[in-house]
């Protein structure tokens, strides 16, 4: 799908502004969902499905569902409402098929609510608890079918409360009109396409937007069907395209060649206070000898939390050091700096390794300083977060650049960091557990090592999973862990504060029972980033006993004190995810817990895939497993992917698809090199989009 710019993309580029009825208010507030042009509200795809050939009763409606029933309206009555959120109300008596009745009501209906009586309607809408408990249909939406049938399914967008259903399919629809039925926004070109039979951008839109009266509603809601297939090929066709495009321009750019001197490094291994693990070794191996290359290194590294990466980071800095050149490690946190920055004065430092980390709250002539060490090549290894990127900082002779957690950062902030040398080698840290094959299939260009191996000593987390109904012995098994001043996680899904699975409702139940004269702390994605590291540093410095987080709490801290993590709602994340939750325990030398907290009513298989975490320890295995069983969407797709310019990536089901499209790219270009042809228009306006999203290859993760 391109943006945008494009033949195709022309019609779509106008600000959904331009639709009847849309106000300058709605605008906005869609704005910020970051739907702005029509081409945004094609991409914006529905989230359920609402099947309306089917009926349901009024008798069996509970609140909490939601009910297409077909009747007639009895009764409708409107008035107006002062002092309140709404400013009219329409209520009226529903009455089904089979003769019961449940009440109905609209707020501020426009043209006064002029609603049939004795006309056979369909209504659909949410049924919530109304007086006295019963069941009762709130705003709903209604068909006439005197007058013909409405679709047979019907789309349902995730849309702020201010912007209707309705409102939204109108704006699709025109958007569907201004495409008009010749232009097609697909990046791969027609003749490939047609050589290939593929399904048109444009149809596959189409169907997910405004399905056939045949559609599976079940795939469609589960993004298994032709349609979806197609837009995340035609996507990854332009992710594969823009990859082999650039990757010419990578392998010309040389690296740091280092020398044959290896002081510091061999001193290093020689007094490291443990054995490196064969996976270390074998990465160290892989690294050295990139490093020994006259090309630029652009190695990721997979391990696990706690698999040792930090220390094959820094054997490589010594490496690069050796050679007299410099280094510069950049973490997401300051926390997470100043851990490296630690191991580096324990291991480094003695050996005579010059070393200094760079954070905001470095300043004055501290700062100036060190800008100075740095810039005249007297800091060998600079460790820091952001502020590594920010203006002002200059190296002398930049070697090699570390990303640590590479996926939480921007592509442009991984381009700078590499940017502050002209020959710099790149290595890339990440915890995801993302299989190497995927990784390579997805990154033609890049090399990767992976750390399969855990440091011996520890005792694998024990898995296990319970109902919610259960709960209370998990808060048990918490409470008898901090008790024995040790500490926990409870992962919850919800920052909002109205919800029962919110960070603070969780946190005031747990204070007032089962961990009543305990120390709770709170930690959400919506805090500024300096509470959240307060709140962070606390837990770990053991100022709090216990941490209630969303998955904010995913990335690398240490706290070898936390022995147990609870994951409320577990059936609503990805494996991979979890995987990533589990590893903030296990990090000492106590056995740890990870409790995995199910819903009533999860899947079965959600609970095939909580099984599965629950029977593998490993993270490679995990990865693997979760591979074979969802396909690469769920890793791909989901946050971990971060900065990935990738959409419709969760709808990839088959890693042959990633293969497919490199393919389909590389064929291309052998057919239209420098994609100059008309037939190659909307492929270079989705590069562009991808390379507007942040997305080089000399920097990707
Ligand atoms: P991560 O891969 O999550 O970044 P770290 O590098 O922080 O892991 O390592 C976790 C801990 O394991 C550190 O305390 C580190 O010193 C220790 N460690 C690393 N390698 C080994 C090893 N081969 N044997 C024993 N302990 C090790
Ligand atoms: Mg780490």
């Amino acid at each position: 799908m391109t943006a945008p710019g494009s033949c195709a993309g022309d019609r779509l580029a106008g600000d959904v502004a331009e639709t009847h009825g849309i106000g300058p208010k709605r605008s906005e507030i869609l704005r910020a969902r970051n739907i702005i042009t029509f081409a945004d509200a094609l991409l914006h795809l529905p989230r359920r499905y609402l099947d309306l050939r089917q009926r349901d009763h009024v008798a069996n409606l509970r609140p909490g569902d939601f009910a297409v029933v077909e009747g007639e309206l009895e009764k409708v009555t409107g008035r107006p409402m002062r002092r309140m959120r709404w400013r009219s109300m329409t209520t009226a008596v529903l009455k089904d098929a089979r003769g019961d009745r449940m009440q109905v009501t609209w707020f501020n209906l426009r043209g006064e609510g002029r609603m049939p009586t004795g006309v056979p309607l369909l209504l659909s809408g949410s049924v919530s608890a109304g007086r006295g408990g019963k069941a009762e249909l709130v705003h709903p939406e209604v068909y006439r079918l005197d007058g013909g049938a409405p679709p047979p399914i019907r789309p349902i967008y995730g849309l702020p409360p201010e912007v209707s259903q309705r409102v939204f399919a109108s704006i699709v629809a025109l958007a569907f009109a201004r495409l008009g039925n010749q232009d097609d926004p697909s990046a791969i070109p027609s003749e490939l396409r047609e050589d290939l039979r593929l399904m048109s951008v444009r149809a596959g839109l189409r169907y997910l937007h405004q399905p056939p009266g045949d559609a599976d509603v079940a795939r469609l809601e589960t993004g298994e069907t032709a349609a979806h297939e197609a837009l995340a090929l035609d996507e990854m066709f332009a992710f594969q395209l823009a990859l082999a495009r650039e990757r010419a321009l990578v392998q010309r750019r040389s690296g740091a060649m280092l020398d044959d001197d290896a002081r510091f490094s061999s001193a290093l291994i020689s007094r490291l206070p443990f054995a490196l693990t064969g996976a270390q070794r074998r990465a160290i191996e892989e690294i050295g000898a990139d490093l020994a290359r006259p090309s630029q290194m652009n190695r990721l590294l997979i391990g696990d939390v706690g698999s040792g990466k930090t220390v094959v980071a820094l054997w490589a800095a010594l490496r690069a050091a050796d050679s007299g050149w410099q280094t510069a490690v950049m973490a997401p946190t300051e926390l997470l700096a100043e851990q490296h920055f630690e191991s580096f004065n324990r291991l480094c430092a003695p050996l005579g390794v010059t070393g200094a980390m760079l954070t905001a709250k470095v300043t004055g002539a501290e700062r100036s300083r060190l800008l100075r060490g740095l810039a005249r090549g007297e800091i060998a290894v600079v460790f820091g977060t952001h502020a590594l990127i920010q203006r002002g900082v200059r190296l002398h002779r930049l070697g090699l650049a570390v990303i640590d957690e590479q996926h939480r950062f921007g592509v442009f902030d991984r381009a700078r960091l590499i940017g502050l040398g002209s020959q710099a080698n790149v290595l890339l840290m990440t915890a995801t557990p993302i299989p190497r094959s995927l990784a390579l299939t997805l990154f033609r260009n890049l090399e990767v090592s992976v750390l399969d191996e855990m440091p011996p000593g520890r005792t694998p987390v024990a898995t296990t999973i319970s109902p919610e109904s259960r709960i209370g012995e998990v808060d048990a098994l918490v409470r008898a862990e901090v008790e024995q001043g040790r500490r926990a996680y409870y992962v919850v899904p919800v920052i909002d504060d109205q919800d029962a699975n919110s960070v603070a409702a969780r946190a005031r139940l747990l204070s007032e029972g089962a961990l009543r004269g305990f120390r709770i702390g709170t930690l959400h994605g919506r805090m500024q980033a300096a509470a959240k590291e307060h709140v962070m540093r606390e837990f770990r410095d053991g100022a709090l006993d216990v941490l209630v987080a969303t998955t904010v709490v995913e990335v690398g801290i240490d706290v070898p004190e936390a022995t147990i993590i609870v994951v409320v709602a577990a059936e609503r994340y990805g494996l991979a995810q979890l995987h990533q939750l589990r590893g903030r325990v296990g990090r000492g030398a106590n056995p740890s817990r990870c409790c995995l907290v199910v819903s009533p009513g999860s899947s079965a298989q959600a609970m095939a895939r909580l099984d599965l975490l629950a029977r593998n320890p490993g993270g490679a295995e995990v990865a693997q497993a979760d591979l074979a069983l969802r396909g690469p969407g769920d890793l791909l797709g989901t946050r971990q992917s971060g900065t990935l310019p990738l959409r419709f990536a969760r709808f990839i089901r088959s890693a042959d698809l990633i293969e497919r499209a490199g393919d389909m790219a590389e064929e291309w270009l052998r057919r239209d090199p420098e994609l100059a042809s008309p037939a190659s228009a909307n492929a270079r306006v989705a590069i562009s989009r991808m390379l507007d999203w942040g997305f080089s290859l000399g920097d990707v993760g």
